[in-house]
């Protein structure tokens, strides 16, 4: 079926799960968003308006109206009901967002962004958070805000199509820009992730764009497909996936809680098994079990202590040692803390940090952490 209005978020969307797509596209089904997609809307609406009131107002921040602006945003909000339980969660994100940036009215490019692209017999829809016109407008520099609590790394902000995507449009709107320096923030962490593209992510985005495109209008179907996204997803309720036994799914903090006692008993009868199995294979040898053997194996792995010699042969044999040489980050902790070396390293650092999924001992002995 082709298709004439084109969405970035819809197309990862049919992507990710082409069943949650037609519900939402085709179908039209009203959607039940779960609480993190309300949250983050809201939050982007009460962003926008805050940077627009400064900018109406010809100021740079306006710290003091965050709370009014906050409230008129979360009671106007078109989908509602909010959860008021997460106010001051919300109000958090839009300060989080006003500290991080002092509005620059010269450079502004735009603020929520939405401004449709006519592109071949498509017409694209994509809203970027914030942007600036830098350099006599040659470098674009694009601003997304995130609400997320999972703290990307860099590597993930580099693979992510969205970031290609507010470049591409820029890049055709405005073919004087020469440099795309895109930046997602993350406002529960105070982490900026920032990706540079020269003009030639134009062609390498659009490529792509047409092979997603392609694959969308050829749909004939749209089954299920259950993932990390059915956490975001507005129809789960709905979901014939959901009726399948065994599938898990949490919709509810209380679900979420149940999964999260269910993994600990599991993880200790892990736990046993695998110590079991460990001192069976130590005295027996190893153990094949459909394709997959258990049992001891070897990690052969040297290091050298005498850094000095090292440096030398590399040297002598033409190589840079320096190649080889690489920062312990658990002894790197220290050095930062200490107050003289600290303030000297610092221009040197690089933020590596990423949020994983794990669990830790909650040290306060609460249920929430
Ligand atoms: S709950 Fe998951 S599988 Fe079901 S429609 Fe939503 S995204 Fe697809």
């Amino acid at each position: 079926m082709a298709v004439k209005n084109v969405g970035l978020t819809a197309l990862e969307l049919y992507l990710d799960c082409p069943r949650a797509y037609a519900f939402e596209r085709i179908e039209r089904v009203p959607a039940h968003k779960p609480e993190p997609l309300l949250l983050g809307g809201v939050a982007h609406a009460a962003i926008a308006a805050y940077f627009q009131h400064c900018y109406g107002n010809g100021l740079s921040s306006d710290l003091e109206r965050i709370p009014e602006i906050c409230r008129v945003t979360w009671q106007t909000y078109p989908e509602q009901p909010l959860p008021h339980h997460a106010y001051d969660d919300y109000v958090g994100l839009v300060e989080a967002a006003a500290r991080s940036y002092t509005l620059d009215a010269e450079h502004l490019g735009g603020i929520e962004d939405r401004e449709p692209l006519a592109f071949e017999r498509w017409t694209v829809w994509l809203v970027i958070d914030l942007w600036e016109l830098h350099d006599d407008g040659l470098t674009a520099v694009i601003r997304d805000w995130k609400s997320d609590h999972h703290l990307w790394s860099q590597a993930d902000a580099e693979q992510a199509l969205q970031l290609q995507a507010y470049a591409w449009k820029l890049g055709i709107q405005y073919p004087q820009i020469q440099r795309f320096v895109c930046e997602y923030h993350f406002l529960r962490h105070g982490k900026v992730r920032r990706v540079e593209y020269d003009r030639s992510v134009l062609a390498r985005f659009e490529e792509k764009l047409r092979a997603m495109i392609a694959l969308r209008e050829g749909a004939k179907d749209f089954p299920p497909r259950p993932g990390a996204h059915c956490q975001w997803c507005s129809y789960s309720e709905i979901c014939p996936a959901f009726k399948v036994p065994g599938v898990v799914h949490i919709e509810t903090p209380e679900d979420a809680r149940h999964i999260g006692e269910e993994i600990l008993v599991l993880e200790k009868r892990l736990k046993d098994r695998k110590e079991a199995l460990k001192a069976f294979t130590a005295a027996h040898g190893k153990l094949a079990v459909n394709g997959i053997v258990f049992g001891h194996f070897l990690t052969e792995s040297h290091t050298v202590e005498d850094l000095v010699t090292l440096g030398q042969v590399l040297a002598e044999a033409g190589r840079d040692p320096w190649e080889l040489v690489r920062v312990d980050a658990t002894k790197l902790k220290p050095l930062i803390r200490d107050p003289e070396i600290g303030p000297k390293l610092e221009p040197l650092l690089v933020d590596k940090s990423y949020s994983s999924f794990t669990s830790r001992k909650d040290k306060g002995g609460r249920d929430d952490a």
